[in-house]
């Protein structure tokens, strides 16, 4: 039998030469050359803006504090996802090597939410348990463990076709739910906020976690499409249908969190237009997996997609060159 990503014995996973999937060494070289730290990024005038009474409305200080709240824990559930579950069933090495260099991200994402925290002096017990305190972010996070059970199930074979077709229910809830769609509105929301000229610390710093994320998600993708073609029974109309079911409901839960984090809006920009970015993103999402879209929604940010690119033009002596991309390797957002 020819190497296959899923269930292959005659493949020795120690044994990563020679590749079948160049695309995941693709993805782990994209995601070296992405290479950042949060600490390369001065939070100076985040710490300014932040005890200004003056720069900052309330509204804006509530938005940034859920989306601090959503992210420090959602970066730490991924990462445990990834390490613990994802990791055990693809034995592909040239995968597990990206996998590998995900998880390092993940930790670099978690370590920016412990930066942030230490700088702006926030206290740890108002932002971390805010994925059970605020309703709109536990019914996130409450969706995507539901939805990955599987992968967690310490049982769970990928070895019948129901079975494989549990994986992929549980990769999409993993790559395309909850790092393709519900970290986008909080992204979003803090990229908004940049442009406004406030909390550009944090914002940079969203901006690279964006772009990594991107890359996560194109991998996963990948990963999903490859299950599908090597198994082909598996992707049926019956299974479709129940998959683009869970990213309807997805959306409307990343539209209500969008609404309860930004109910007024930002300058220029109302609930209704993240909404209308959620659904956009969400078709990218289902074409990414060959499904039809759903909403057609044009993008109501088209600099979002620039950002994920960060061509920047530092000034060399007033900031510190963190751009290490050589290449830009994301045309999608
Ligand atoms: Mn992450
Ligand atoms: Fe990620």
């Amino acid at each position: 039998m020819a190497k296959s990503i899923i269930n292959n014995s005659t493949i020795d996973p120690n044994k990563i030469l020679p590749m079948t999937y160049l695309w995941a060494r693709q993805h782990y070289k994209d995601g070296v050359a992405n290479n950042w730290t949060p600490e390369e990024i001065s939070m100076q005038k985040d710490v300014e803006q932040w005890k200004s009474p003056s720069v900052l409305a309330p509204t804006e200080r509530r938005l940034i504090l859920w989306n601090l709240g959503f992210f420090s824990t959602a970066e730490s559930l991924t990462a445990n996802n990834l390490v613990l579950a994802v990791y055990k069933h693809v034995t592909n090495p040239e995968c597990r090597q990206y996998i590998l260099r995900q998880a390092y991200e993940e930790a670099v994402h978690t370590d920016t939410f412990i930066y942030c925290c230490d700088s702006l002096g926030l206290d740890p017990e108002e932002i971390y348990p805010m994925y059970e305190s605020v309703s709109s972010i536990k019914a996130k996070d409450e969706f995507v463990v539901g939805l990955t059970t599987s992968l967690l199930d310490p049982n769970f074979k990928t070895d019948t076709q129901e079975n494989i077709r549990r994986f992929l229910h549980d990769l999409i809830g993993f790559y395309v739910i909850m790092e393709g769609i519900f970290f986008y509105a909080g992204f979003a929301m803090m990229l908004a906020l940049k442009r406004q000229d406030k909390m550009v610390g944090i914002g940079e710093q969203f901006e690279y976690i964006m772009r990594d994320e991107s890359l996560h998600l194109a991998f996963g993708c990948d990963l999903i499409n490859t299950i599908k073609a090597e198994n082909p029974g598996v992707w049926t109309k019956k299974f479709q249908d129940e998959i683009v079911e869970l990213i309807k409901q997805a959306v409307i839960l990343e539209k209500a969190y969008a609404h309860d984090a930004c109910p007024s809006g930002l300058l220029g920009i109302n609930a209704a237009q993240f909404c209308d970015y959620v659904e956009h993103i969400a078709d990218r999402r289902l074409e990414r997996i060959d499904l039809p879209k759903v909403y057609g929604r044009a993008n109501p940010f088209p600099w979002m997609s620039q950002s994920t690119d960060l061509v920047k033009e530092k000034n060399f002596f007033e900031t510190r060159v963190t751009e290490y991309q050589t290449a830009g390797s994301l045309e999608w957002d």
